[in-house]
């Protein structure tokens, strides 16, 4: 993924390097240092079935091991972080670690559909249920401390299986009824009215 915002902030630091500035993790080894600390992040969230990680709390907790603060916002790095550990978790041939990764609507967003298509080579067609799928494997082959000796089920982030729910709901209320022309009751699923056949 090309990030210009990453490449300005890399000409910035040389710019302002000084002989006392301590040395940096910056460029290719910053990406790949923050790659690595999300991956032992995200296996303790893997560790615990069910559990998934925000963005943010991904963020910092990257930020928090690395030492490296920039200016640069949290949504021009960690896409790149997350393809990473993706394709880490490919050529180790394990689940994806990058699905435990949820935004605050608690869905893994385009960055993961984008990240499966490019390791993988397939789209998803429903990347939230896609990383459900992954999630699990994850809880299995990670051997999560509380999964269920059945092996435990597939799940949404709790917040988007609730606002799915709402959304189905919703659909089913706003749903279209076929009424009788002459009587306007609702029609059976028959078409015919019982009251006026
Ligand atoms: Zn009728």
């Amino acid at each position: 993924m090309v990030d210009s915002s990453t490449v300005s902030t890399e000409t910035d630091l040389t710019d302002e390097e000084t002989p006392e500035a301590e040395p940096v993790l910056e460029g290719e080894e910053l990406r790949v240092a923050r790659a690595e600390a999300a991956r032992e992040v995200l296996l303790g969230t893997a560790g615990r079935y069910h559990d998934v990680i925000t963005y943010q709390a991904l963020g910092a907790a990257v930020v928090e091991r690395t030492g490296v603060h920039t200016k640069q916002l949290l949504q021009y790095w960690i896409s790149d972080v997350l393809l990473r550990v993706a394709r880490e978790c490919a050529a180790r041939d394990e689940p994806n670690l990058a699905s435990l990764c949820v935004n605050n609507t608690g869905s893994v967003g385009e960055g993961y559909r984008a990240a499966v298509l490019a390791v993988t080579g397939e789209e998803p067609a429903d990347a939230d249920d896609h990383a459900a799928g992954q999630r699990l494997a994850c809880h299995r082959y990670f051997e999560a401390t509380n999964l269920p000796e059945s092996g435990g089920q597939a799940a949404l982030a709790p917040k988007l299986a609730a606002s799915r729910s709402r959304a189905r709901k919703n659909a089913w209320e706003a749903r279209e009824i076929p009424l009788c022309p002459d009587c306007n009751l609702a029609l059976p699923a028959n078409g015919v009215c019982d009251e006026c056949a």
